[in-house]
């Protein structure tokens, strides 16, 4: 794939191809039990924009529950400045009667010209989570070698968008000719002292320092705007963490948003963005950004693919009441 010139037949073919072939490769599943299949997603989507190739390829999932602190609910981490009645109905109205749901972690694949940017690497190569790790599976049923990938932006450094850098249980890199993109913000905040007690406080996130200064000899550190390969540039997006940043392609005269958690889910970060997430570090920021965000996309009419919607979260935000709303783009009504 590397080699041959995209074109859009070619990748609608192929994501048609990846589509079946998810329920087809089952055998290739961690874990093997029918229980964890049935939990578990696997698969690509993929589709062109212009001259770019677009893949989004899905690591699998997690749980809120799994990362929320054990003396919470899931659903009270999702609008701490909220009151719980108007919290739990919010919920109930969405069906989501466990106050928890699911988060799917989807990294995405640019090729443009020779190049090969992979935007954030999935939770883990290894199971360390029970339904991720899928990410080197579907790189293989697109035809990509892990060793032909010439760049992994990194839009923060949580470890569901950092981990799959590195093999837990060899500790070798997993992209070994890659370049490392990250904010030179948030390689600052989490190898320096102010991370500290929040590597304290989330058993979770222990490992980040140590994985990062595993890439140190291939670490390129970027601020807002800096072109990551051309077409590809880094934008801002503060408050999830210091640092963060969403990724934005611009092809064809259209422009693609990649938002890594600066736009988490599908109901509540487009519906009540000014609620406050436990799991922003900057929850006023956070809310702050994901207006801006939003605005913005609606406006420039953005496509959106989101690292945690449901797979392949590709879609357009529209303005709702006095917010916004979610607008999956149909699997036919692609560009
Ligand atoms: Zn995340």
């Amino acid at each position: 794939m590397n080699d041959s010139k995209l074109n859009r037949r070619t990748f609608f073919t192929l994501g048609a191809a990846a589509l079946a072939g998810t329920a087809l490769s089952s055998t290739g599943l961690k874990g093997g039990n029918n229980r964890t299949f049935g939990r578990s997603q696997m698969g690509l989507y993929r589709f062109a924009l212009g001259d770019v190739g677009v893949t989004v390829f899905s690591d699998g999932h997690f749980h809120l529950s799994d990362i929320t602190p054990e003396d919470m609910d899931a659903a009270a981490t999702q609008g701490v400045n909220i009151d719980a009645e108007t919290r739990d109905e919010y919920f109930r109205t969405r069906l989501l009667h466990e106050g928890d749901f699911r988060l799917p972690v989807s990294p995405v694949l640019i090729e443009s010209g020779d190049r090969t940017v992979l935007v954030d690497s999935g939770w883990s190569v290894a199971p360390v989570s029970p339904h991720t790790g899928h990410l080197a599976s579907g790189l293989e049923m697109a035809g990509v070698s892990t060793e032909n990938i010439d760049v992994v932006v990194l839009t923060h450094a949580h470890p569901d968008h950092l981990g799959g850098l590195v093999d837990p249980r060899t500790e070798d890199p997993v992209f070994p000719n890659a370049e490392v993109v990250i904010s030179e913000t948030e390689y600052g905040f989490w190898t320096g002292d102010q991370a500290a007690p929040v590597l304290q406080a989330f058993d979770v996130l222990k490992g980040i320092p140590k994985i990062l200064h595993s890439m140190d000899d291939r670490i390129r550190l970027v601020r807002d705007g800096d072109e990551v390969i051309g077409g590809v540039r880094t934008l801002a997006t503060p408050g999830h963490t210091p640092g963060h940043i969403c990724v934005g392609v611009e092809a064809d005269g259209r422009e693609l948003l990649l938002t890594g958690d600066a736009i988490t889910t599908i109901h509540l970060s487009f519906e009540r963005p000014g609620w406050h997430n436990l799991f922003d570090l900057d929850p006023e920021k956070g809310a702050e950004t994901r207006k801006r965000l939003l605005d913005r996309a609606v406006v420039d009419e953005m496509l959106i693919v989101g690292y945690h919607f449901p797979f392949p979260g590709i879609g357009y935000a529209l303005e709702f009441e006095e917010a916004y709303r979610w607008h999956a783009a149909g699997l036919t009504a692609l560009p």
